[in-house]
């Protein structure tokens, strides 16, 4: 059944295919969106996880950086972010942690002399940070606009030495020279690696990293107010109040194109047409639906497990658990574990100790929590654990999943004073084979493909990082240049690359 023609149809329903969608309806076409799912958001939904409790979690994404202030202002989102006084802490040793402010204070000064006493690892922290801030806020400001070519970029930044070994060298390199504490160096390196299934020498890492710390130009993470699902919320509004049409349970399973349209055939059996279609789905998912050859990534390699706690546990360290939990708790993350634990990954071992990072929403933002179970002293805690790559899970998945939730919480007892399961009420666990089967993101990649440089080549044709080998068909979403990330960055740009061909 073949029915209206839009100008523009849109694959999926995350954050970027609500951005593009209002773009452009706003500039006068018509836009319609179709989503596999009976939910809207993709990776960035909130949902009540638990039926029995009242508790909206982000179900997958958690935290926000890369989203610019222009397009929340050119969408006038009523969307807020909330920062985090803590920005890390790291246990370590019997009954020790490092602790760091989001800015270099007096405690944190403290936390550094007991790690050591030199006061180096202090000194080169607060340099190396100050360096790739000056970048960070230079470079920013670019992911808004069609790419530039590496040299012309290179000459933009004129900060060539912090270019050099943050887009030339192997980021590995940059930090064993700086830093010499193996704890120290994991807490930098963890930036590099989240979703990324790299050694700290492989390139890779340097364009995880990158995109980690560049969001806004201050590369800081805050807390989505209200969860991920609210700034979902927040653009179905925009988007509707545009005159987008949104349509869910709607999966396409076929796209073909001609010189003057495209065709989307869905499940339901109905064919959509539009002048151009975006995908927000993944490139390895658009390349199947086209029966074109399909792009290899990089697995996804983090689990993704969501608790609802009855209270905070205390910590070996003594530490009090609102502060360790406030900014991001990392536990079995030195520079020397990620790095054995990758190899042992790599050759089909679950590790033993994940390596893990988490931080507790509720004691930044509790409004994600019922009232009843605020007063009743709940709290969530949102736990990523890396190196763990969709092949671990491929043999079977349910028993691979028990393994890691094993190896997740016995990486977290560590540094525990009390057992972390004699506090939990409810969790869920996601291994990147469940969060391919619920979102679509292939092997459970939650940057889509892999991620690359916010540069293109000197001497290749100009463009906006999201164009396919079809006229007609672009990418919107994560799996763009400059994707990955709540960001909204390959929407605007998807939407900017339709809307300056016409
Ligand atoms: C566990 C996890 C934690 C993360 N943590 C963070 C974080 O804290 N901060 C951050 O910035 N980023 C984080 N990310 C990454 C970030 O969430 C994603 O990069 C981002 O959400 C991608 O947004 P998107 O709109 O491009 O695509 P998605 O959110 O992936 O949405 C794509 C949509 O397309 C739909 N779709 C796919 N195929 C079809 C089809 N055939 N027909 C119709 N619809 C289809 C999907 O159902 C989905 O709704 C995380 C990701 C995961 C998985």
């Amino acid at each position: 059944m073949i029915g209206k023609k839009y100008d523009v149809v849109i694959i999926g329903g995350g954050h970027n295919g609500l951005v593009a969608a209002t773009y452009l309806a706003r500039a006068g076409k018509t836009v319609r969106v179709l989503e596999a799912n009976p939910e809207i958001g993709g990776a960035s939904q909130s949902v009540r996880t638990f039926p029995e409790y009242d508790a909206n979690l982000s179900r997958y994404s958690y935290l926000i950086a890369l989203l610019p202030d222009k397009i929340v202002n050119d969408l006038g989102l009523a969307f807020e972010c909330i920062s985090r006084e803590v920005s890390s802490y790291t246990p370590y040793g019997d009954n020790q942690g490092l602790y760091v402010s989001r800015t270099w204070d007096t405690k944190t000064e403290q936390s550094f002399m007991e790690l050591d006493p030199s006061g180096k690892e202090g000194l080169a922290w607060q340099d190396f940070y100050a360096e790739v801030a000056q970048f960070a806020e230079r470079i920013a400001p670019t992911l808004l606009e069609p790419l530039k070519t590496r040299s012309e970029l290179r000459k933009q930044i004129d900060l060539d030495p912090i270019w050099k070994y943050l887009i030339e060298e192997p980021i590995g390199k940059v930090i064993t020279q700086r830093f010499s504490n193996d704890i120290v160096r994991g807490v930098v390196l963890t930036d590099a690696l989240i979703g990324t299934f790299a050694s700290a020498f492989d390139i890779q890492a340097n364009i995880c990293f990158l995109y980690h710390l560049i969001g806004n130009g201050t590369g800081e993470w805050k807390v989505p107010k209200g969860g991920m699902g609210a700034l979902v919320s927040e653009l179905v509004r925009v988007a509707t109040e545009s005159g987008v049409e949104i349509s869910l349970n709607s999966k396409a399973i076929k796209v073909d194109s001609t010189s003057a349209q495209v065709n989307v055939e869905l499940q339901t059996g109905e064919v959509v047409t539009g002048k151009y279609l975006l995908s927000n789905a993944a490139p390895e998912v658009l390349a199947k639906l086209r029966g074109t050859s399909v792009p290899k990534s990089l697995d996804g390699s983090q689990m993704k497990i969501n608790i609802l706690l009855n209270r905070l546990p205390k910590l070996k360290s003594g530490i009090d658990p609102r502060l360790a939990f406030a900014g991001t708790f990392h536990a079995n993350e030195s520079f020397d574990q990620f790095e054995s634990v990758y190899k042992d990954a790599k050759n089909g071992l679950m590790p033993e100790k994940m390596p893990i990072e988490m931080y507790c929403h509720t004691l930044t933002d509790p409004s994600i929590l019922g009232q009843e179970l605020q007063d009743a002293g709940y709290q969530t805690l949102t736990l990523f654990g890396i190196h763990t790559p969709a092949s671990l899970f491929d043999g079977d998945n349910d028993v691979a999943r028990d393994a890691a939730l094993k190896s997740a919480l016995s990486s977290l007892n560590d540094y525990l004073a009390e057992p972390i399961e004699d506090v939990i009420a409810a969790i869920e666990v996601k291994t990147p084979l469940d969060i391919e089967e619920a979102i679509a993101l292939p092997r459970g990649n939650i940057f889509h493909n892999d991620l690359s440089m916010p540069f293109r080549e000197d001497g290749t044709e100009p463009s906006w990082g999201v164009e396919t080998d079809d006229p007609r068909i672009f990418i919107c979403g994560a799996g763009a240049a400059r994707g990955g990330g709540v960001s909204g960055i390959p929407g605007h740009n998807a939407a900017m690359a339709i809307l300056s061909n016409n």
